[in-house]
């Protein structure tokens, strides 16, 4: 059982790896930090863009969700959202969003 504590949209310093499609993002992105406790440890996990709509459009819910599942399980449907989003050059994320759970 997963408990998400927080997230919030940040301007990556470094490389991160999103956790919904396992891609490692370069610095200098919007990603989407959720900050989560499981089994009594706080650790982080950083989501891209693509995942982030990816996640509102599908209703993933209380869905277990492994490293990269997010693409891998569905690689039609991931891609699908990636185009529209860079064809529209929409942004899903935006700097400062901050959802408090
Ligand atoms: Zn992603």
């Amino acid at each position: 059982m997963t408990g998400f504590m927080r997230q919030k949209v940040v301007k990556t310093r470094e490389p991160h790896i999103c956790f919904g499609c396992g891609v490692k993002h370069e610095a200098g992105i919007l990603m989407l930090v959720v900050v989560s406790v499981d089994m009594g440890k706080i650790f982080s996990t950083y989501w891209c863009d693509v995942c982030d709509a990816y996640w509102g459009e599908y209703d993933l819910g209380e869905e277990d969700i492994d490293l990269g599942s997010l693409r891998l399980e569905d690689p039609a449907g991931w891609h699908a959202v990636e185009n529209r989003l860079r064809q529209k050059g929409e942004q899903s994320l935006m700097l400062g969003q901050e959802v408090k759970l």
